[in-house]
């Protein structure tokens, strides 16, 4: 089995300009933006440029440049908004995949949710 990416899923629109979005951070490979019903008062998704479904395909198929970036912007996104662990109260990543992830939009996306206390997700 491979990855097959439905290029008419939202993000995609979003990243071809078809939809607006309230942009958070751009760099080279990523795209951070504002989620559209946020669950949280810092609710940013992250979003690589490249066509990857889920985390999983993202880490198989992306290049190191883009591995790098990603990752880089996903640091810096939580430097901007105040939810890293040592300046700030921390926050949450999460990333839903596939069908038992519950993923929505199959376009890989990191959740950063921060601002409020999440409580336990893992026993
Ligand atoms: P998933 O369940 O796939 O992990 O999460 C998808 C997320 O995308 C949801 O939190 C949802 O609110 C968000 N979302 C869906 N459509 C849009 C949109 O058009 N714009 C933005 N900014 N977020 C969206």
């Amino acid at each position: 089995m491979a990855y097959a990416y439905d290029d008419q899923n939202i993000f995609a629109k979003i990243l071809r300009g078809e939809i607006p979005n309230k942009t958070v951070l751009e760099t080279e490979h990523t795209l951070a933006f504002e989620d559209i019903r946020p669950q949280a008062p810092v609710h940013v998704l992250v979003i690589p440029k490249g066509a990857y479904v889920t985390y999983d395909h993202f880490c198989e198929a992306a290049s190191d440049a883009e591995l790098v970036d990603f990752n880089r912007a996903v640091a810096a996104v939580c430097r901007q908004m105040g939810v890293t662990a040592d300046a700030g109260e921390g926050c949450r990543f999460i990333s839903n995949a596939g069908e038992h992830g519950v993923q929505e939009v199959p376009h890989f996306h990191l959740h950063v949710l921060g601002g409020r206390a999440m409580g336990r997700m893992l026993q």
